[in-house]
């Protein structure tokens, strides 16, 4: 074989070949493999443990009935949907495969190796890839030291800071992953104020109906106010369809023009969409389960604690939780107790492990593992 066609990836683009690729949290099946344990919890990828409810599972098996046929491409029905469960104007929408698939899109859209995008330190490590994917240049910001009231949180004035010329998108977790931290709802809004024309504010707000439930701002409100604000939300996480695949974008028109064009025609399969409209439809069952979570968050902060572990604070359905220098032998320990939780050190935070809330009982099993596996570590 011809040795100079041994390494056909070395033809991608320099920005793309030096991407560090996304950690996913294990799943279940790969853990059973590995270890050849069964009865697995996943506390890693702050999935719903109570899922999108029956309504949306029978929608889903009806949705499969025509699954010879291609999805709606418009995804009229889901966006009617959206339109009047969040009294938006439906040209204000995007539909995309999960709120990642917005991001994937907005960059391409805005940025190019001419253009810069600005995040925070421990913000979604989605942010970096896809800045760095376009060859645009990367501007991360310091978080919020240990020592402040949002330790490891955005600090939105230095953001602000640090916009150039050539910014054309700044990403606001809020909250955050996987920090679990949010931003005071009058600094965020004096934030987006202060931005340039120039620039877009994509508030990403994959845990904000979480977050509601602990202050944190419903961006939607302050669509009109600011043609620069692009909010992303997603059903993958309060309303249980993490598998199925399907977020949303609320932007000025124009915006949402562009995203819609640059978007695969059949970006959201048929039974995500038919999965979002029956969520949509029963909203009392993903209140149900975000009171139910934010329940035990709590809770399981207080099991941490005392084991003498520090906790982040959290307005989402995580918790980052500091076990020191051990926390890979920790997280190894679990994963042999049956307990998948998420190591972050490619956010740099090789210290913390990140933890879900799962069901009552799955946080029970965790706090009753945990002891166990920090025996000798301090
Ligand atoms: N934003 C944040 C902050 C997230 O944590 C996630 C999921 N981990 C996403 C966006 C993307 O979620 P999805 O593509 O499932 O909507």
């Amino acid at each position: 074989m011809d040795a100079r066609n041994a390494h056909p990836g070395r033809l991608a683009v320099a920005a793309v070949r030096a991407i560090s690729p996304y950690v996913p949290g294990k799943p279940i099946a790969e853990l059973e493999r590995e270890l050849g344990i069964r009865n697995i919890i996943k506390l890693a990828s702050n999935e719903n443990p109570y899922g999108p409810g029956p309504e949306a599972q029978a929608a889903m098996r009806a949705a499969l009935e025509e699954i010879e046929l291609y999805p709606d491409g418009s995804g009229h029905a889901l966006k009617m949907a959206l339109a009047a469960h969040y009294r938006i104007a439906p040209e204000r929408l995007t539909l995309g495969n999960g709120s990642n698939d917005l991001l994937v899109l907005l960059a391409e859209a805005f940025l190019s190796p001419a253009a810069s995008g600005v995040y925070s330190q421990y913000g979604f490590a989605i942010y970096p890839l896809i800045v760095q994917a376009t060859g645009a240049t990367g501007l991360e910001v310091p978080a919020l030291p240990h020592a402040s009231t949002m330790p490891l949180g955005h600090d939105l004035d230095a953001m602000v800071r640090a916009v150039r010329a050539d910014t054309r998108l700044v990403f606001i977790a809020n909250p955050n992953n996987p920090t679990g931290t949010w931003a005071n709802p009058e600094a965020l809004k004096r934030c987006i104020a202060r931005l340039p024309d120039h620039t877009l504010a994509v508030l990403d707000e994959a845990y904000f109906e979480y977050g509601r439930t602990l202050g944190c701002q419903d961006a939607l409100e302050w669509i009109e106010e600011f043609p620069n604000l692009v909010v992303l939300r997603t059903f993958s996480k309060a309303y249980g369809l993490a598998g199925a695949r399907v977020g949303f974008g609320v932007s000025h028109p124009e915006v949402a023009d562009v995203l819609n064009r640059l978007r695969p025609a059949f970006n959201v399969n048929s039974v995500a969409q038919a999965g979002a409209v029956a969520v949509l439809q029963n909203p009392a069952h993903a209140a149900r389960a975000v009171a139910a979570t934010m329940a035990e968050l709590p809770r399981v902060a207080r099991g941490l604690a005392s084991l003498g572990l520090s906790v982040v604070p959290s307005a989402a359905n995580f918790l980052l939780v500091h076990i020191g220098p051990a926390a890979a032998a920790v997280n190894q320990r679990l994963l042999a107790g049956g307990v998948i939780v998420r190591p972050v050190v490619n956010y740099g935070l090789p210290e913390y492990l990140r933890i879900t809330i799962g069901k009552p009982e799955h946080n029970d099993r965790l706090l009753a593992l945990l002891p166990r596996c920090l025996e000798g570590t301090r």
